[in-house]
């Protein structure tokens, strides 16, 4: 066997690390909630290295992060549901663990991990779209990670899609994610119940009775039970992921796309209706070939075995110089 290493998935809510062999199985996982504080959040990551490495003999380190890094990783930028800002966070751990530490994005960890061990393999220029609370993405092109110029590339889920539609987070309104997400799902029933009277929908009623209740997943399970607003949102969600493909295959081109993330993992109830609208909304359709699409294999811990995946390659180049 292969150097074990670890990798760290830091996303807004938890944080997972796991020990991972080279064939990207996870051996020893745990879990902890996101500290608010940088200082807090970097001896969370020291803490949860150190139980980890009492118990196996790993040799790097690697972080999945969501948020802006530089283009070489040494600088995490900025991250809107983090508390790093300009800070080199791989460097600074490595000082404080003993061990070599590698950073990334986490959508391009998710990419890596499904390409080495999951749904992308085979795939030459491989789009992963992780769509949970918002879409996160990640592109390969012959297997290595497209960043862009600036390493921001490519930050698909804020291309705007309804000229002054719904308000996003980033600022600006009309957003894909705003659309194609969990969230998404959920604006979608608020907005069809507010238009019309659902009388036997039992989504409409458990959501009068708490509106609370009302999340992307709840909407995802009455969907699979047959419910007719849950239905309704559903389509409006499929046709905007359809959209977006034929944009992004417009752009593109690619030849595989991986659905990851919390709704992208329900694929089934909606990637016919996407692929639909992906084959008609194209430019020159039935003129070209169009990209496969399928479900993510590694599920919610692609970020944590592409973060370990990075660290293996990591060492593997440091030890080539
Ligand atoms: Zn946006």
């Amino acid at each position: 066997m292969g150097a074990l290493t670890i990798g760290i998935d830091i996303g807004g809510t938890s944080v997972r690390a796991s020990v991972v062999d080279d064939r990207g199985t996870m051996l020893d996982t745990l879990r902890a909630a996101t500290p608010p504080t940088a200082q807090a959040l970097e001896h969370c990551l020291d803490r949860l290295t150190g139980e980890l490495t009492s118990r196996w003999t790993a040799e790097a380190v690697g972080l999945a992060i969501a948020g802006f890094l530089t283009p070489d990783r040494e600088i995490v930028r900025f991250a809107p549901h983090l508390p790093w800002r300009e800070a080199r966070v791989a460097a600074e751990m490595s000082a404080r663990v003993g061990l070599p530490v590698f950073a990334e994005h986490d959508a391009n960890s998710a990419a890596i991990a499904e390409y080495r061990f999951g749904a992308a393999a085979r795939g030459h220029n491989t789009l992963v779209l992780a769509i949970g609370t918002g879409i996160g993405a990640g592109l390969l092109l012959d297997g290595e990670i497209y960043r862009g110029s600036y390493g921001v590339a490519p930050e698909l889920g804020h291309l705007t899609v309804v000229p002054d539609g719904r308000p996003c987070s980033c600022g600006k309104r009309g957003c894909w994610e705003r659309y194609c997400s969990g969230t998404a799902l959920v604006d979608n029933v608020v907005e069809l119940l507010a238009d019309d009277d659902w009388g036997r929908s039992q989504l409409a009623a458990d959501v009068a009775a708490d509106p609370g209740s009302l999340t992307g997943r709840r909407v995802a399970g009455a969907a699979a039970d047959g419910d007719a607003v849950a239905a309704a949102a559903m389509a409006g969600f499929a046709g905007s992921l359809g959209q977006g493909l034929a944009m992004i295959a417009d752009i593109f081109d690619p030849d595989l796309i991986v659905l990851a993330g919390g709704v992208g993992a329900a694929s089934g109830l909606f990637l016919d209706e996407a692929r639909e609208h992906y084959a008609r909304l194209v430019t020159g359709p039935g003129h070209r070939q169009l990209a496969r699409i399928r479900g993510t294999q590694l599920g919610e811990s692609a970020g944590v075995i592409g973060a370990a995946e990075i660290a293996r390659q990591g060492l593997l180049r440091t030890s080539e110089r």
